[in-house]
């Protein structure tokens, strides 16, 4: 029975619940960030707050922060599947692993900030570079995820889908009976999936899978850090990390030569009409690194944007593309410039796969199991 467990956010009225969540957002930024944030990353949350609360889910943000906090509190492992890893305010808040930001160099010591433009993700920057200011060692990180995913422009209701250990279950059950988010009986929902010990819940906009086996994932999984200095070790097992156990053939993926690749590299075996003979051909005789090629939605959401789209405009494209559609709208200058060759992707795309998804699991498996335990 999990007496322990804290309700932060308990006999608050909603407006409470608001302003409380946004000190603990202030402070995380200000840890981080410190007191003077790049324009970009303020810019970003307020964009993000606005987000969230146009689609109204700031309570949601507040239960998952308050069980975040208790899972790492008692050691529980756990990941956020889908959308959620494209918002950096849920990263500040430690809910989850990946930082979206755009590639960057930030200072621990005078929290200067540097983007990093020519890069594809932050963990392929150089680990050597120090800040002219004060010698320190700056961090690299930022794997340039769009927060558009998740939040959207109001047209949908943002999902929370958190993994969460089988053995915790019943306990959970109880947590979530007692919640203060949940209003009337029906809000908590639990269903029971025939003929397997699955067990799935849900709560306003948050569902809750059981599936993980603590057997097989390390004990210090809280305490390992994942950022830049794991490349090498994230390459070199890359087929472990991401449960790919193809055998070699003609239409392997070539390459895998940074992060940035073997993130792309995920997104485009989950997607449908991402690696065709067309991009087999790219791949293997064009030299195009996974990294290079189409493999999430949010790729076609930065190449709107590189052609001039407005942030709501690429979201529409992007929209279109993952389900399987026509761009909407196709410019005279995307139709001669170099990288034409994503029209005709497009145009074969059935469906893909958010890039958040694919880093807070590449995150969850580098801590769950190849990095090593005693690893701080
Ligand atoms: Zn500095």
């Amino acid at each position: 029975m999990l007496m322990d467990f804290e309700y932060m956010f308990s006999g608050l009225s909603a407006f409470e619940v608001e302003c409380k969540l946004r000190q603990i957002i202030e402070n995380a930024l200000y840890q981080k960030y410190g007191d003077k944030p790049d324009e970009l990353i303020k810019k970003r949350i307020i964009d993000e707050w606005a987000a969230m609360e146009r689609s109204d889910t700031v309570l949601d943000v507040a239960a998952l922060y308050e069980l975040a906090v208790w899972l790492k509190k008692n050691n529980h492992p756990y990941w956020m599947r889908g959308c959620a890893g494209s918002s950096f305010i849920l990263y500040l808040l430690g809910i989850t692993f990946g930082n979206p930001l755009p590639p960057h160099y930030h200072c621990p010591v005078c929290h200067s900030v540097q983007w990093e433009t020519d890069y594809l993700d932050g963990f392929d920057l150089s680990k050597k570079k120090t800040c002219e200011q004060d010698k320190a060692t700056l961090i690299p990180d930022g794997h340039n995820v769009p927060w558009q995913t998740l939040w959207g422009y109001g047209e949908h209701v943002p999902e929370f889908d958190i993994v969460l250990p089988k053995n915790l279950r019943d306990d959970f059950l109880v947590i979530l009976k007692n919640h203060w988010l949940r209003k009337k009986e029906s809000d908590v929902s639990v269903s029971l999936k025939m003929n397997s010990e699955k067990l799935s819940a849900s709560l306003s906009n948050i569902s809750f899978v059981f599936r993980l086996e603590c057997s097989s994932i390390h004990k210090t999984f809280h305490s390992k850090t994942v950022d830049a200095s794991c490349v090498n070790i994230s390459l070199s097992a890359w087929q472990t990390l991401l449960d790919y156990y193809d055998g070699y053939n003609e239409q392997s993926i070539l390459g895998t030569n940074t992060f940035a690749d073997l993130i792309s590299f995920s997104g485009i075996i989950y997607a449908t009409g991402a690696w065709d003979d067309e991009a087999v051909f790219m791949n293997r005789y064009l030299d195009y690194a996974p990294s290079e090629l189409i493999a999430f939605r949010d790729d076609i959401f930065h190449y709107l944007i590189v052609h001039g789209f407005l942030d709501k405009d690429a979201w529409r494209g992007m929209n279109y593309v993952r389900k399987g559609l026509d761009l909407p709208v196709i410019t005279e200058e995307m139709k001669h410039s170099r990288d034409k060759w994503v029209l005709d992707r497009c145009k074969r795309i059935e469906y893909l796969f958010p890039k958040a998804h694919a880093v807070e699991y590449i995150m969850f498996r580098l801590k769950a199991a190849i990095l090593p335990e005693n690893t701080q």
